[in-house]
Order: C-alpha cells, then sequence, then structure tokens
C-alpha cells in the first residue's frame, strides 16, 4: 500500500487504546519492585505491573522478557519490533533468578543473543542492588553486555 502525505502530516491511522488486547502482566516478584514499593491511594494505573514487549516497542516500557517464549521471541523478530526497552539487572542466571524470584529468568543471555543475531536495537537497564547484584556481578553483566554492542546500546542503571 501507499500512502501520500506532507512530511509534517499525520498519518491518520488510530490504534485505539487496546488495539492489541489486554496488557501483558509481569510474572516475577522482584526483591526491588517499584510498584510494591509505591504509596498507596495513588491513581490506580500506578499499580499495574505491565510487562509486555509491545508496550516496549510502542513507549519504551522496560521489559524483562520472562514471559517471552519461543513463539514470542520468533514474534518479535520476524516483526522487527525495535528498539526494545530490557530490565537486565543481571546476566548471572541463577542470580537473576533469585533477583526476579522467576525460575524462568535465567535465559536473558540467550534471549539477548537471539535478539542481537536478528538486529533488534535493545537498551537495557539494570537496577542496582547493593551486596547482590553489584561490584564483580556488575563488572560481568557489564562485559556479557558489551560482547552485545552494538544492537545492545544502551545500559543505564539505578540505585
Ligand atoms: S518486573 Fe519486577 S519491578 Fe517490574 S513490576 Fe514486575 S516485579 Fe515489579
Amino acid at each position: 500500500m501507499e500512502i501520500e502525505k506532507d512530511y509534517d502530516e499525520d498519518l491518520g491511522l488510530d490504534f485505539g487504546e487496546n488495539s492489541f488486547g489486554p496488557t501483558r502482566r509481569c510474572h516475577n516478584r522482584c526483591l526491588f519492585c517499584f510498584v510494591d514499593q509505591m504509596a498507596p491511594s495513588m491513581r490506580e494505573t500506578l499499580y499495574i505491573k505491565d510487562d509486555d514487549y509491545r508496550l516496549s516497542f510502542w513507549q519504551g516500557n522496560f521489559v524483562s522478557l520472562t514471559n517471552v517464549g519461543e513463539k514470542e521471541l520468533q514474534r518479535i523478530i520476524d516483526q522487527k519490533f525495535s528498539p526494545l526497552y530490557i530490565s537486565v539487572h543481571t546476566t548471572n542466571p541463577q542470580l537473576r533468578c533469585r533477583m526476579l524470584n522467576n525460575r524462568h529468568a535465567g535465559k536473558i543471555i540467550e534471549q539477548l543473543e537471539r535478539l542481537t543475531q536478528a538486529d533488534i536495537e535493545m537498551h537495557t537497564q539494570v537496577v542496582l542492588c547493593p551486596e547482590i547484584n553489584d561490584g564483580d556481578e556488575l563488572k560481568r553483566t557489564i562485559d556479557d553486555l558489551s560482547r552485545l554492542w552494538p544492537q545492545v546500546c544502551s545500559l543505564l542503571w539505578c540505585l
């Protein structure tokens, strides 16, 4: 299909709020979960634990990929959901399972490698927990992620 429009003209497509169905929820119980630490009585949407790669692509939400199996990973690749924003925290599989309280969290480096091979651009983040994923563990994470440059093109860390 060909569309002719001026550079600054709106495309005229409206995908609506729920155009891709319900938001995929987070399956983790992170040690540091910022949603769990939210003060009570705030607006309801602030308590939603989303973990949806479509929202990552669409609006820059960070995702853990722990709810992404082979089928979804292939969909990301086939449909070129790029860039993605990924909460890594650590590339040590056992430590990541412990930090996210999720036994499916340990395959992050394999997932990042697959996405790298598919030329998906990735922005990553680490929530630094003292004496858990800092020090040598952080060095390992940085080393592992730097091997995936330039597809992994940024690492943000927060305390
Ligand atoms: S991924 Fe972790 S930090 Fe984010 S909402 Fe889920 S439990 Fe909380």
